[in-house]
């Protein structure tokens, strides 16, 4: 395809009356693909299939699951995360099916009662956190919810902007935290280098209470490269910084989604707090899920296995998006796209002010994509430029038609664009 800049008019018109025929052939086909949310397929469901023959309920340490008890997660699935994400053990409290619901948890607590002896946030006048962006909606909507002020702050290559980020912490006593996907970012695919995260456990808050979520749901999600993350906590106790850590993860992507277990993890005050407010909260969650889940995924060196497993259902798909990418803008650079080494999203940037077009366009075909503006706090995109691609639920067949629909899209709309902008 030829570069638009480098065409007149009259072969922009000619080549958006082509274009539109195809867009119409597509019309007639009633298709419904859809790639809007990052859910594992079928294939890698099955995966996962042999954990629900586990029937075990008695622990390693003789206890009998069925009952009561154990507030803080069983022994095994506390040793089995520890040696995955090089956490200690006694750091790691293990929870329910949902990474969001230990999340949306942890706001609530440090909202209503605050953080040991510190002002609940909702006695103060205001509360700001940081957001990365392009970032993960249901983030933005928990932080939403709680009435909490978000600043964007610029994805880079190898993090965020951590200039940005120190500056505006040391004058603000508002800003109580900020939230990161270190690891593949949604939807970004950012890995944050080590000099990232050391800036983030060594800078100075004006806020005693600073919090940095640490929500790392892509941990070995890897697809193309293995990315090692260098670990906060490490960072954190050379500046004696780890109260500042709240750890999430979650098996929904390495074994059911909704149907795993997730856990939070935290200095040993942190964990002393959460646990003091969860005593009144519940009862315990959900061992012989837990218990299941670590018979089943047995240790460390098993599930990269597995991870390997689904790395191999998802690569064809990550490659079909990233060469039909390659294949329609790399002579015609109307639309930028990073390049992910694992987690489950492509971020792509059209010109300023098409995506939601974009969006719509490919919607009126039967191809829908999640939402514009959804990677930014309130469904601002201050560009209207990034779309979030969710290669892992269609076939691959459905994916490529749906790539080779979201392509055309791109260029009727910039074609558009460059024809009303420029007056031509
Ligand atoms: N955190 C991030 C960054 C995600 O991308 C997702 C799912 O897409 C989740 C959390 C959801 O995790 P869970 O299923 O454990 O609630």
């Amino acid at each position: 395809m030829k570069n638009f800049n480098t065409l007149s008019k009259d072969q922009l018109l000619q080549c958006k009356k082509e274009l539109k025929k195809q867009y119409d052939k597509y019309l007639i086909e009633k298709l419904n693909l859809n790639m809007s949310r990052g859910k594992p397929c079928k294939e890698q469901l099955d995966l996962s299939n042999d954990m629900l023959n586990i029937n075990d309920y008695i622990s390693s340490d003789n206890i009998d699951l069925r009952n009561y008890g154990i507030l803080d997660g069983i022994k095994e699935a506390k040793e089995l995360f520890s040696n995955i994400l090089n956490i200690n053990k006694e750091n790691i409290i293990i929870g329910g099916n949902s990474t969001l619901n230990m999340i949306y948890d942890a706001i609530s607590r440090l909202y209503t009662f605050g953080y040991m002896d510190n002002t609940p946030w909702c006695k103060l006048q205001k509360v700001k956190f940081l957001c990365p962006v392009p970032g993960y909606d249901r983030h933005f909507d928990i932080l939403k919810k709680f009435n909490i002020e978000m600043i964007n702050i610029p994805i880079t290559e190898n993090g965020i902007n951590m200039d940005m980020v120190e500056s505006l912490c040391k004058e603000d006593e508002y800003i109580k935290g900020i939230i990161c996907v270190p690891l593949y970012s949604n939807p970004t695919g950012t890995c944050y280098s080590k000099e990232n995260i050391d800036r983030l456990a060594k800078m100075k808050t004006k806020a005693k209470d600073f919090k940095i979520f640490w929500d790392n749901a892509y941990a070995i999600h890897h697809i193309y490269e293995r990315v090692e993350l260098y670990n906060i906590f490490d960072a954190c106790n050379k500046y004696n910084t780890q109260d500042r850590i709240m750890y999430f993860f979650s098996t929904s992507k390495i074994n059911f989604p909704g149907g795993g277990v997730s856990l939070i993890a935290g200095s040993d005050n942190t964990i002393k707090d959460t646990l003091k407010h969860l005593s009144t909260q519940t009862i315990g969650y959900d061992k012989i899920n837990q218990l299941r889940t670590v018979k089943f995924l047995k240790n460390k060196q098993n599930t990269l296995t597995l991870m390997d497993k689904h790395a191999n259902i998802l690569k064809p798909k990550f490659d079909i998006v990233l060469n039909t990418l390659n294949t329609n803008f790399k002579d015609n650079p109307i639309l930028k796209w990073d390049s992910p080494k694992g987690g489950y999203f492509v971020s792509v940037y059209t010109l300023d002010g098409l995506a939601k077009k974009v969006v719509d366009m490919c919607k009126g075909i039967g191809v829908i994509l999640t939402d514009a503006g959804s990677t930014y706090p309130n469904m601002l995109d201050p560009k209207d430029s990034n779309i979030r691609l969710a290669p892992s639920f269609p076939t691959t067949t459905e994916l490529q038609k749906a790539m080779d629909i979201f392509c055309l899209c791109v260029k009727i709309a910039t074609i558009d664009k460059m024809i009303a902008q420029n007056n031509l």
